[in-house]
């Protein structure tokens, strides 16, 4: 072999082993770079896979029953519960549900008295309060409750007057338990125990005699600070998170 044939054989074993090195050296750095794979997490309404929750569009009122006065610090009490159930919510989520809420800007003054909206039926948290309120409002804010198609809409009434109570799509709470001292500490528990019928979360306690059936938010844990609170497991599964 010539010693111009040596020359180019070695150049071109010389230029394989750079390329081979290259391909090894980059996978290697991709090896590294790459992160744990994350499950594709699908939350969905309790029990309901097929309605999507990934995206929920809160619209909130501070409703006010005609014969009522609004309070002055409304908005700033219900900011501040809001930030904390977002916060809880992503967390339990795995931020795979987003909570978008938005604030009417002024209190709601419903057209007739508290006697008209609350009925008799208050001992179960006030869901007749929650019937005949929130047709009043589709009727009279049907621009401000309108959502992109694809979000999951909740319609949160915080109400001057009495109840805390929620079921698919709609919930109600007396604005005392964002306002009153007593309620300083489980205040947004109470809120997000609401909001969790609102996606279809039943209770974990007896209505007969309040007796609770587990330790989280849908059930003993509704009367304690939010930070120490979460969904049981069990809620997760069914909300298509976890096992
Ligand atoms: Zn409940």
């Amino acid at each position: 072999m010539s010693k111009s044939k040596l020359l180019i054989l070695g150049g071109i074993i010389l230029a394989i082993l750079i390329i081979v090195a290259l391909i090894f050296f980059a996978q290697q750095k991709s090896k590294t770079n790459s992160l744990p794979v994350v499950k594709n997490l699908k939350p969905h309404v309790y029990k309901d896979s097929a309605a999507d929750i990934s995206r929920i569009s809160l619209k909130v009122f501070y409703v006010v029953p005609a014969n009522q006065t609004a309070e002055s610090d409304w908005q700033e009490n219900i900011r501040i519960t809001l930030s904390q159930i977002i916060r809880f919510h992503n967390v339990q989520f795995h931020n795979s549900s987003s909570i978008h809420a938005s604030l009417y800007q002024s209190p709601v003054i419903l057209e007739h008295d508290d006697s008209f909206y609350d009925t008799n039926n208050t001992a179960n948290g006030n869901p007749e309060g929650l019937r005949n309120i929130v047709p009043e409002l589709e009727k009279r804010y049907a621009g401000f409750l309108q959502t992109d198609g694809t979000d999951y809409q909740v319609v949160a009434i915080v109400y001057e007057g009495v109840g805390a109570s929620g079921s698919n799509g709609a919930m109600i709470l007396s604005y005392s338990y964002l306002s009153k001292p007593e309620y300083k500490l489980d205040g947004a528990s109470i809120f997000y125990h609401e909001f969790a019928h609102t996606i279809g979360i039943p209770d974990r306690f007896n209505f007969s005699d309040n007796a609770a059936l587990s330790d989280d938010i849908m059930g003993s844990g509704r009367y304690k600070p939010l930070a120490s609170q979460y969904l049981g497991p069990d809620i997760l599964a069914e909300l298509g998170i976890g096992k």
